[in-house]
Parts: structure tokens; C-alpha cells; sequence
């Protein structure tokens, strides 16, 4: 204040306004200063730690057997800083995680408008799996992150034969995650055994012109694609991918385009978290995607990307723990899109 002695009062009150100005940045600023991200990612850490509502997924064998007590969290901001708590180590299976990245491949290959003319980007409202929302409006109407659309859109990868087009999908998820990422056998093998009805899905696919006819090869690669093994650590920093218009914060590498980061943001919002994606969006703001493997990504567009892995789902198959956490570290840190102060 010594510098405002012996200006006249207007200078002085313009100093005021202005220190003012500079602390309400600084406030602002400050929601995602080291401490308050270190402190949301503990008291959330700490609150849900006791918490086992929820059953691991077990409509895929091996799933039922991944120990159900993991629970890690990733918070990465776009600027690429990684700040963790819990297990960020152990892995479980990407699952329907996965759907967006090879939604991200597919519109870098055939621009954004395949996805739309083809299964289109409309919630279903209906479970992951469901066959009843195909029929409805045959095959279209869909999304990308539902299974009906997401084999679909694994079917669209071009490549000359199935390990060209499995190339292309595990680049761009390694990518994304910045490090060599590998299928866990044991659950490809053990979904690719019960897969009856994810074949079925496909094969009505077919039926309506939404897949050729090597809809089985696409159901296998998508089926492999679910099976890649991720750590929180993993998940976060593809979330913060998103976050950052596509590029990945920590290795700097552009991995999809930006132009495409708002479409499947969008897509995220409205189906990520399947038939609780409203309430998800309702709570929280934020694009996300859950996997039966027990992972959520959440995104906050420009400030951060967010990922927790806990086994335990609820009912529409998305992990407990996962969403109570995001939630409320996201809203400790003004994480929401939705959420302005009135100038
Ligand atoms: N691979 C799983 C399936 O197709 C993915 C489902 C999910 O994570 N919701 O059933």
C-alpha cells in the first residue's frame, strides 16, 4: 500500500479495485493450486475408503474375480501435472473406456460425420447391451458409446485384415495413456467365451446396414479392446487428453484432433454413464465414461482430466466409489462447466 501515499484519492481507491481484481483472479486461480487439488483428492480418498456398496461385474467371468478393495485416483490437469491417491498401480480392464478412443480413431479417419450417418449420437436410454434399443429405431439413433454402436464403430476401422486394424486401435489407445498398454488374456479369453450376446448385437447390426459383413471380426476386436489392462494412472492421463484438446499434457503429443474433442465430449455427457448419464451430468457437469472393469474417466474441458478405478458397479454397471469421488473432487474444485459466477 506504501506505493498509493501521496496520490490522489481516485488513484488510490483505483489501486484498491485493482488489488481487488488481482485476489479475485488469484482466488479463482487458486481452485486448482497444488493444495486444494491434493486436499479434494484425499478427503474423497478418505470418505469413500469404507465404502463397499456395489458388486464387481460378473457377467463376464474373470471380472467377478479382480479383487473388488482397489481404489485409486488420478487427477491430471491439462498443464500435465499428475497428482494421485491410492492405488495407482494395480490394473483392471479398460472395457467400455475404451469406446471413446476408438470413436476419436474413427473420426480422425473419417471425419465426424461417419459416426453420425452411421449410429448416430442419440442417448438410447437403455442399458449398455440393449438389444430393445437397436430394434427400436433399427440400428440408428444410437451412439458410439453403447455397445450396438461401439462394435459398429470398431467395425469401421480400416485395415486390411484383423491385426492391421488391432494395430491402429492399441497405437491410439497407447497414445492417449502415453505408454505401451497390453491385453489381459485372462479377460479377453474369458468375455470372448461368453460373448453370445454382444455377437448377436452385432449381427443385428448387420442385418440393418450398420456393419459389413465381417461383424464377427469386429466384435473380436472389440472384445480385445475392452480387455486392455489400465492403471488409474493410465485412465487420467487419457482423461486429461480430453481435457486438452486432444493432446496428450505429458508426452505433448496431438493424438486426436481438437475438432473432434467437443463432438465426443458431447457424446460423453449425454451417454457415458449409459441410462444414469443424466443424473451423472446432473450432479456433476462433466463428460465421463464408465467400464464395467471398475474405471471412470470424467473430464473437465481445459482445467483437468480425472480417473478412479474401484470394482464395485451399481445396477446400470457403473463403479459406486468411482462416481461419488469424481463428484465430489470435481465440485471441490469448481470442475463443473455449467457452473459460473454472475459477473
Ligand atoms: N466388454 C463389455 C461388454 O461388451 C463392456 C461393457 C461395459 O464396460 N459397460 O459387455
Amino acid at each position: 500500500m506504501k506505493y498509493f501515499i501521496g496520490f490522489r484519492k481516485g488513484s488510490v481507491m483505483l489501486g484498491l479495485l485493482l488489488i481487488g481484481l488481482l485476489n479475485g483472479a488469484l482466488t479463482s486461480a487458486a481452485d486448482l493450486s497444488d493444495n486444494n487439488i491434493k486436499q479434494a483428492l484425499r478427503d474423497a480418498y478418505q470418505k469413500y475408503r469404507g465404502l463397499d456398496e456395489g458388486e464387481n461385474a460378473d457377467y463376464i467371468p474373470a471380472l467377478a474375480e479382480v479383487d473388488s478393495s482397489i481404489y485409486g485416483i488420478v487427477l491430471v490437469t491439462a498443464g500435465g501435472k499428475v497428482y494421485t491417491e491410492g492405488d495407482v498401480k494395480s490394473e483392471v480392464s479398460i472395457q467400455s473406456i475404451s469406446k471413446v478412443f476408438t470413436m476419436a480413431l474413427v473420426m480422425d479417419q473419417d471425419g465426424t460425420q461417419e459416426l453420425v450417418q452411421n449410429m448416430g449420437v442419440d442417448a438410447t436410454g437403455q442399458v449398455f447391451n440393449s438389444i430393445v434399443a437397436i430394434e427400436q429405431y433399427q440400428g440408428a439413433e444410437m451412439n458410439p458409446l453403447v455397445n450396438a454402436g461401439a462394435i459398429a464403430t470398431t467395425g469401421l476401422v480400416d485395415g486390411k485384415d484383423y491385426d492391421e486394424i488391432w494395430g491402429k486401435i492399441a497405437r491410439e489407445y497407447n497414445e492417449f495413456a502415453g505408454r505401451e498398454l497390453e491385453v489381459l488374456e485372462d479377460v479377453y479369453q474369458s468375455e470372448a467365451a461368453t460373448n453370445q450376446r454382444n455377437r448377436a448385437i452385432a449381427s443385428l447390426m448387420h442385418a440393418y446396414g450398420h456393419i459389413d459383413e465381417n461383424f464377427l471380426r469386429a466384435t473380436d476386436i472389440y472384445t480385445r479392446q475392452c480387455s486392455v489392462g489400465v492403471n488409474a494412472k493410465d485412465l487420467g492421463v487419457m482423461a486429461a487428453t480430453l481435457a486438452n484438446a486432444g493432446k496428450n499434457p505429458v508426452t505433448n503429443k496431438q493424438v486426436t484432433s481438437a475438432e473432434n474433442v467437443p463432438e465426443i465430449l458431447a457424446v460423453m455427457a449425454t451417454a457415458g454413464l449409459y441410462d444414469d448419464a443424466g443424473k451423472w451430468l446432473y450432479k456433476t457437469g462433466l463428460p465421463a465414461k464408465s467400464g464395467v472393469g471398475g474405471g471412470i474417466i470424467a473430464v473437465s474441458p481445459g482445467k483437468f482430466g480425472i480417473a478412479v478405478i474401484s470394482p464395485r458397479l451399481d445396477a446400470a454397471g457403473n463403479s459406486v466409489r468411482a462416481q461419488k469421488a469424481i463428484a465430489d473432487i470435481s465440485n471441490a474444485l469448481g470442475g463443473n462447466p455449467y457452473e459460473v459466477t454472475p459477473r
